[in-house]
């Protein structure tokens, strides 16, 4: 789940980022409106809360720029303005959701939860196989046992039982669960499906983290029940 944090108020903009990392989420931030359309534009995000006054345009204007696209993510709007007229003018223009500022870490992490849940029709356990993970208690067991993960390795896992069947490149899995774009250094990826290889397929006969040559990973029940190695010929030709 990646989140963009809309305001120019450093002090604001750190502890949203810090409290929502910490909470498991991947957060970038941009400091004004013309960089939060650049980011909106450029990268999928699940969320974006946004501060209604940045030093360069209206937050509406921002939100209006996102909302011009058919489909841009929930947005939350964060605002010193209480007023009845902007909370209603914010959510006319198809804001999910008003806070006014101050408010508390915990209220904010409640909304955005709640709309992350509603932008995301999935459902809340996901299986392959007799692979589970709960998302909601961040549970994973295969055969009924309980696998314990890192968080990165949570979030990987996740993504990837999300799109089952779907091959995933490393730049797409690492936009999706680091923060920042870690140019050249998607490799780390490898490293971590290494690590989610050993605690979830090692052990056991099925093997459900298939490497997609020339693309990167995906979660799939292998077609034949022991996984064959592939025919070097059949490979060459490709
Ligand atoms: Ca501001």
């Amino acid at each position: 789940m990646r989140i963009l944090v809309v305001e120019d108020e450093k002090r604001i903009a750190d502890f949203l980022t810090r409290g929502l990392q910490g909470a498991g989420y991947a957060v970038d931030a941009a400091p004004d409106g013309t960089t939060a359309i650049d980011f909106i534009h450029s990268t999928d995000y699940d969320l974006v809360i946004l501060d209604l006054m940045l030093p360069d345009m209206d937050g509406l204007k921002v939100l209006e720029r996102a909302r011009s696209r058919k489909a841009g993510p929930p947005v939350l709007i964060l605002s010193a303005r209480g007023q009845v007229d902007d909370r209603v003018k914010g959510l006319e223009q198809g804001a999910d959701d008003y806070l006014v500022k101050p408010f508390a870490f915990v209220e904010l992490l409640a909304r955005v939860r709640a709309l992350l849940r509603r932008g995301q029709p999935a459902p809340e356990k996901l299986q392959v196989a007799d692979l589970t993970v709960d998302c909601v208690r961040r549970k994973v067991s295969r055969a009924g046992e309980t696998i314990d993960l890192a968080p990165k390795e949570f979030g990987i896992l996740e993504y990837m039982m999300r799109n089952k069947g779907r091959p995933l490149s490393r730049t797409m899995i690492v936009e999706h669960v680091w923060d920042m774009d870690y140019d050249g250094l998607t490799n780390i990826v490898d490293v971590y499906i290494r690590h989610l290889r050993s605690k979830i397929d090692d052990r056991f006969q099925q093997k459900l983290i298939q490497t997609v040559r020339g693309i990167g990973y995906m979660v799939e029940v292998p077609d034949t029940p022991a996984a064959a190695p592939p025919e070097p010929a059949a490979e060459r030709q490709v």
